[in-house]
């Protein structure tokens, strides 16, 4: 990264006059640590949201905050599941805490515009209470103009690229834990913790309509994965990478305005 975005590599006064002078939008990504079949690393919801958001920055001019790498629990139809081991948890009221205090700390500091990208599916509504309390805090201290932005990366692909990914028939988001969407990308980022000799190639997971607690684990498939993946290309992972940076990139600049610079590169991206 030629350009420094994140804020933890900054000196103090650097990142003290870059919150003052360009009232930066403070990029936060939060992922989970979270089984992802028996061939993909279990890293990958927070580096995929982590890398999104160092590109996004480079290319708008913002920072990136350190990524809060656990998220809340694994649910069976979104994530496989709880009870595997290596998926490694926070209760809700954590992940809450957290996102509420960092988001309060950033704002202690200057920064009146965020934007938290989720790697995690079961994050979301936690993410959301989590902005909720923090802006209410911030209120009750006269600190009422912080806006946040909450972005949901794997929302901003095109119709296009869900067609050449999935030629039979796109199975929906939730079914696509360590499936072709997860795979791809990571083969793009980084294939040296892809295993593709070890891809699931068994049928997409086959759930009720209802949830069961605790969860009737004969329905979820044994590897981890919830659709096959054997399908996977670094080229679909650049295609992904390429709309999801593209459009994140473009809803900063919708949410907030005219304060973000644009500083496109020549060279692509993506
Ligand atoms: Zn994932
Ligand atoms: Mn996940």
């Amino acid at each position: 990264m030629s350009d420094a975005v994140r804020i933890e590599h900054l000196a103090w006064p650097v990142y003290d006059r870059r919150v003052r002078e360009d009232e930066p939008v403070v990029i936060l990504p939060v992922g989970s640590l979270e089984q992802h079949g028996p061939h993909l690393p279990m890293n990958c919801d927070a580096v995929i949201p982590t890398t999104l958001a160092e590109r996004v920055a480079v290319r708008t001019g913002n920072l990136v905050a350190p990524t809060i790498c656990y998220g809340y629990k694994s649910q069976p139809k979104s994530g496989g599941g709880n009870h595997f081991t290596g998926t490694t948890s926070l209760d809700a009221a954590t992940l809450v805490a957290t996102v509420r205090d960092v988001i309060r700390e950033f704002a202690r500091h200057g920064v009146r515009k965020m934007a938290v990208i989720d790697g995690h599916y079961e994050n979301n509504m936690f993410l959301v209470e989590g902005i909720d309390l923090a802006l209410r805090e911030l209120g009750r201290d006269g600190i009422e103009d912080m806006r946040i932005a909450k972005l949901p990366y794997w929302e901003y692909v095109t119709p296009a690229t869900i067609d050449y990914a999935w030629p039979d028939g796109f199975p929906g988001w939730p079914l696509e834990h360590a499936g072709v969407m997860e795979t791809s990308v990571m083969l793009y980022l980084h294939p040296e913790l892809v295993d593709m000799a070890k891809a699931p190639r068994h049928a997409p997971a086959d759930f009720p309509i209802y949830d069961l607690y605790p969860p009737d684990l004969s329905r979820i498939p044994s590897s981890g994965a919830l659709s096959p993946s054997h399908i996977a290309t670094e080229e679909k992972g650049r295609r992904f990478v390429d709309d999801y940076v593209s459009g994140m990139a473009g809803a900063l600049a919708e949410a907030f305005g005219a304060k973000i610079r644009s500083r496109r590169k020549s060279t692509h991206a993506g």
